[in-house]
């Protein structure tokens, strides 16, 4: 979950997910889905994708695969507005599910936050631990701080950065598990990155690493120093 969007001007012309397809191997589309408006990732290759974040609505998310296959469905971090229909699309796909072990510890935690904001906690199938190694040769990058399991996905060209870092922003730290002098230090980990690499959040629009690393409000790579 974000916390405000720290810069409400108009947005800048930011990479379109088609900025992203061209020279990749991958192709890469966003459904938004919930009521947190969360960004469900299906980045796919030939004719099978991994889902990233189905944090609801699993009918919308199937009918965008379109008949593709599911390699393996992945959660940037285990709040419930990223992971409410992995349950639904595992079970559908007979896909293994990939997350890390750190949020998996916190489960019984997440789930009553997700209560007392009124919301129902989603079942879980248990995860294969997040490794280096991702299917159709992406990578996860462990980036705690917005929750200490949180990944970041790794494609040539694009990050997924989950909660950690938005457009203009970052995620929040006061959550079960986060931790701002961590989140920080994830999110200067992804500026060593090149600055082309498009951006792609758990919520929100598009961004750069190099535009948030010059422009980021909460985090810009000035800061870095300090950390
Ligand atoms: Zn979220
Ligand atoms: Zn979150």
């Amino acid at each position: 979950m974000s916390i405000g969007w720290a810069d409400c001007a108009a947005p800048p012309a930011y990479p379109t997910l088609k900025g992203v397809k061209r020279g990749s191997v991958y192709e890469v589309e966003r459904v938004v889905v919930g009521p947190l408006e969360t960004n469900c990732y299906l980045i796919c290759k030939g004719s099978e994708c991994l889902v990233v974040d189905p944090g609801a609505e699993p009918e919308r998310i199937a009918e965008r695969l379109a008949g593709r296959g599911v390699a393996a469905i992945v959660a940037t971090h285990l709040h419930f507005d990223h992971v409410g229909a992995v349950e639904a699309l595992a079970e559908r796909f007979r896909a293994p599910f990939i997350a890390h072990r750190a949020d998996w510890e916190l489960r019984e935690v997440f789930a009553r936050v997700a209560e007392s904001w009124g919301f129902e906690a989603p079942r879980l199938p248990e995860p294969s631990p997040a490794g280096a190694e991702l299917p159709l040769g992406l990578r996860a990058l462990h980036v705690p701080g917005h929750t200490p399991g949180s990944i970041a996905v790794l494609g040539d060209g694009f990050v997924l950065t989950g909660d950690l870092l938005f457009r203009g922003s970052v995620g929040r730290t006061d959550l079960p598990g986060g931790d701002w002098e961590t989140l920080v230090r994830s999110v200067c980990s992804l500026y060593e990155l090149p600055p082309s690499y498009a951006v792609l959040p758990g919520h929100g629009p598009p961004t750069t690493l190099g535009r948030e690393a010059r422009a980021n409000y909460f985090v810009p790579q000035s800061t870095c120093k300090k950390y």
